[in-house]
């Protein structure tokens, strides 16, 4: 059993512990795993420069969930985690006061940034990182070039990170523009573990800054056209609203309504030159159920809110059912 899920950070995080679990039930290998091949591919478009370090935002919270580290409360970061190095940072009036730079975090910023100024590509990066927290799935990025989502305002360009954490969102974004995509291509096996997949999965990850970022590395959005695999996607807005985060501001920005079926419209279907086959909803939102069905849709509406490991387990077997690859 080959699963691929495209992944933003926290969402796709949490969905992937929980379809591991589900997979550690349903087909053990005897040492607390599975004996399914889960492939990740990440999100790096929130990546960025900072202190002469490279911060990957989506592989790290990917890593800390998946490997056990990861601060439950805030959803991203280790658990445990201090601040002295970026105090001490500012008293030279340097850093940014509104992004976090945990102490315990900055080794990997450090360790990740070493592997890269050896010459390593980014994906054989993240393989040495990976090796020390045992995730338990192939982790790889969308890319190995720097592609850097950045944000249209009416004040000029700014990094996705520094609208989405200083500003909260709430400057107006006019739209997003992935930065160096042009010249991207698909990390080695990503293209491949959407041809070989059995099942492709988008989670609830934000479906413009996270899976729209994926989608726009050249190669990939066609990779996912032509896999013989199902690709079943779980709505990442609920009643109309993202359950954390503003994802509903890029969704506006891009002119989408924060709407379960509107997402699904988004994404579009795979017979009609789209990228999804299935779309689970959550139950809040069983009245969108007929009108999709009725546009070819297979959809089903399911608790879709990840609230501990069984839950999301769930959420994960209600997801592989609905396109019949239920272990
Ligand atoms: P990020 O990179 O950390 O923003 O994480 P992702 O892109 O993976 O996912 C963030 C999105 O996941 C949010 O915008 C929410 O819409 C969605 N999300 C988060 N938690 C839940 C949940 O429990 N259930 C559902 N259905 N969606 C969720
Ligand atoms: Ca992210």
């Amino acid at each position: 059993m080959r699963i691929t899920v495209i992944s933003g950070g926290v969402g796709g995080a949490r969905f992937t512990r929980g379809l591991l679990a589900l997979l550690a039930d349903r087909l053990p290998d005897g040492h607390g795993g599975t004996t399914a091949q889960v492939t990740v591919v990440a999100n790096t478009g929130d990546d960025m420069w900072l202190h002469g370090v490279r911060v990957c935002p989506d592989l790290d919270t990917l890593m800390y969930t998946l490997g056990g580290a990861v601060h439950e409360g805030q959803g991203w970061g280790r658990r445990e985690e201090s601040t002295t190095v970026s105090t001490d940072l500012a008293a030279y009036g340097l850093g940014w006061d509104w992004f976090t730079l945990g102490d315990l975090d900055l080794a990997t910023h450090l360790a990740r940034t070493e592997l890269l100024r050896r010459g390593l590509p980014l994906h054989r990066v993240v393989e040495h990182l990976a090796a020390r927290w045992r995730p338990g799935v192939r982790l790889l990025p969308m890319s190995d070039q720097e592609v850097e989502t950045h944000v249209v305002t009416d004040d000029g360009t700014l990094h996705f990170e520094e609208w989405w954490v200083r500003h909260r969102a709430a400057v107006p974004a006019r739209g997003f523009v992935q930065v160096g995509v042009e010249d991207a291509r698909p990390a080695p096996g990503v293209l491949e573990a959407l041809a070989d997949a059995d099942v492709v999965v988008v989670p609830p990850s934000n479906p413009v800054v996270s899976v729209g970022t994926v989608l726009g590395v050249p190669g990939v959005r066609d990779a996912l056209r032509a896999t013989a695999a199902p690709v079943v996607g779980v709505s990442p807005v609920i009643g109309g609203a993202p359950v954390r985060g503003m994802a509903d501001a890029c969704l506006t920005a891009i002119g989408v309504a924060t709407d379960a079926a509107a997402v699904a419209r988004h994404h579009g279907l795979r017979a009609t030159g789209g990228v999804l086959d299935a779309w689970l909803v959550d139950d809040a939102d069983a009245d969108t159920v007929g009108p999709l069905r009725a546009e070819g849709w297979r959809v089903q509406a399911a608790p879709t809110l990840m609230t501990d490991v069984p839950a999301t387990a769930a959420l994960a077997a209600r997801t592989l059912a609905l396109v019949d690859r239920m272990p």
